[in-house]
């Protein structure tokens, strides 16, 4: 395995190590379900009156924890821990916190296959991309620390004042807000709740994580590796229940001086919104939903726009921010694409995820799964045709699962709702159009910005890259035509509906958010 790199571009072609480190860890696990976690509050376990069963998609008879539901009391609570805990941690040389964060990144690598066991379990994730997330979490933090130490911590000299008989000297530095609250969704449980904490830790500030209900279990497991790298006592908190509840008092709280928050338009944008309501303006990082496009030209590649496109449809069951949910294909081409978008979908094994052979895992929950049924129906009766799939499956080893058929679908006119909203279920919708410049119109014609696909002509590739609304944009590529960004390859971000920073996760100017700047003049 010494010469492998996991990532979400390699995934498709690992060693034999991790097929059978994997398989091991799901059989040790499967016998340890069904433990009690507590949150996390100021280093300590602390149980609520009010607990509620974790249960997996794949059968929803497998209890995989018990975990806590937290109240508005318990997020006051972790919020006074994390401001106890700030001014030592604020202080510590930026250089103890890098290795600190480092040891925590080694203990999830460390950790990889239980942890990508879990993963699978509660997420449904497919085992390569149970693995990636959990790998993609460790190379976030080390690329905070990275980042950290290639800017000297942000400290930086600046130019003198031409001041006759005086010497000053003016630094500019940046220091940590204070308390950070991290909110996180339950599709990259891992990453988009590591990665956000390490750049906010090691910036110095301390934190309040509050995950998905549905993702609560494998987030404990991610707040037991800072915890057990050494992380002083309510540096990092971990609180568990309702997002209406225990995370709106943690999001109106004047406690906190930053959030990141990855997650859906709607609850994102209230958030927002909200939080706007404290004394003062306090940072909001935004990481939202999308409806990412794939165009295809005259002049493409078919067969790698096909793996491309299949793959970025349906991994992760196509609950990803980062699914190809629209495909806008050149009319030349429209026939035979279409033809092979089927075939390989038909090839998709769907299954319990922890299989080696699954590429489909099922949806997060029953509202997800209905949604599916009511999205499939509205799609018939707007006119839309399955290319493939269009229904949720049923029968043996999926009767207490929540599976639905990876689902392309042709014929819906452009102007029908669901190009436009994001459905975030294995359903992408293809459309044909006359020319590139008409697939440009359509592909930027959404309230997202997230990430965009093209396979075409090296001329066009320019063209595309200079005309497409979005933060994250790949051409001619076969890995995925809009998924699998990676931590220093392809820093993760959105535009316009997508996200509110600019600045892309995995990135040169991401840590530097969770900074304010101060400049200090000494005459001496
Ligand atoms: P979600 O329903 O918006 O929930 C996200 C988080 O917000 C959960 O932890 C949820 O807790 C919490 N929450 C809900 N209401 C809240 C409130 N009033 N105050 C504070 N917190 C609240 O999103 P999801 O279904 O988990 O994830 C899917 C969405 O995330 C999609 O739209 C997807 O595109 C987006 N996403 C974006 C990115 C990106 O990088 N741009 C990456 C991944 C996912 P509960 O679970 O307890 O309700
Ligand atoms: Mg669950």
């Amino acid at each position: 395995m010494a010469d492998f790199k996991l990532t979400y571009a390699t995934m498709f072609n690992p060693p034999e190590e991790l097929h059978t480190g994997f398989d091991k860890a799901v059989e040790k696990l499967k016998k340890n379900l069904g433990r009690e976690y507590g949150m996390i509050i100021n280093g300590k376990d602390v149980m609520a009156d009010e607990k509620f069963d974790d249960h997996s998609p794949v059968n929803t008879d497998w209890v995989l924890a018990k975990m806590q539901r937290g109240s508005a009391k318990h997020a006051q609570e972790a919020l006074a821990a994390a401001r106890a805990a700030f001014p030592k941690w604020s202080r510590t040389p930026w250089q103890e916190r890098v290795k600190l964060l480092r040891k925590a990144a080694g203990l999830i690598e460390e950790r990889i296959f239980d942890l990508g066991a879990a993963m699978a379990l509660e997420v449904g994730k497919n085992r390569m991309e149970s693995l990636g997330d959990v790998q993609e979490t460790a190379d976030l933090i080390y690329y905070s620390c990275y980042q950290m130490e290639k800017n000297d911590g942000y400290i930086v000299e600046m130019g003198k004042d031409p001041l006759v008989g005086y010497d000053a000297r003016n630094v500019s530095v940046l220091r940590p807000y204070g308390v950070w609250l991290v909110v996180s969704p339950f599709n990259f449980p891992f990453a988009l709740t590591g990665g956000p904490s390490g750049a906010a830790l090691v910036a110095g500030n301390t934190l309040v994580i509050k995950p998905a209900t549905d993702t609560a279990w494998i987030v404990r497991l991610l707040a037991e590796c800072f915890r057990d790298a050494g992380l002083p006592d309510g540096v990092v908190n971990f609180v568990t229940g309702p997002g209406s509840t225990l995370g709106q008092a943690l999001v109106d709280s004047p406690e906190v001086n930053g959030v990141t928050f990855t997650g859906s338009f709607d609850v994102g944008m209230k958030m927002y919104q909200d939080f706007a309501k404290g004394k003062y303006v306090r940072p909001v990082i935004l990481e939202l939903g999308g409806k990412n496009p794939a165009i295809v030209s005259k002049h493409a590649d078919l067969e790698r726009a096909t793996i491309g496109i299949v793959r970025s449809a349906f991994g992760l069951q196509g609950q990803k921010c980062s699914a190809a949910s629209r495909v806008i294909v050149e009319e030349p081409v429209y026939d035979e694409l279409i033809g092979r978008l089927r075939e390989a979908t038909e090839k998709l094994a769907i299954g319990d995820p922890t299989d080696r052979a699954t590429y489909l895992g099922p949806v997060i929950n029953k509202s997800s799964y209905n949604d599916f049924k009511n999205f499939t129906e509205e799609i018939s009766q707007g006119g839309g045709k399955f290319l493939t799939g269009g229904h949720v499956k049923t029968g043996d080893g999926f009767d207490k699962g929540y599976f639905c058929e990876p689902t392309f679908v042709t014929d819906l006119p452009f102007g029908h709702r669901l190009w436009q909203y994001e459905m975030f279920l294995p359903i992408t919708t293809i459309g044909k159009v006359q020319s590139m410049d008409e697939a440009m119109k359509i592909a930027n014609s959404v309230n997202y910005g997230l990430t965009a696909g093209f396979y075409g002509s090296p001329e066009e590739t320019d063209w595309f890259f200079d005309q497409i609304e979005a933060g994250v944009t790949y051409a001619n590529r076969p890995q995925g035509a809009t998924t699998g960004a990676w931590p220093g390859f392809q820093p993760f971000g959105g535009w316009k509906g997508s996200g509110s920073s600019g600045k892309n996760a995995g990135g040169h100017y991401y840590v530097p958010l969770y900074m304010h700047e101060q400049i200090r003049t000494l005459v001496k």
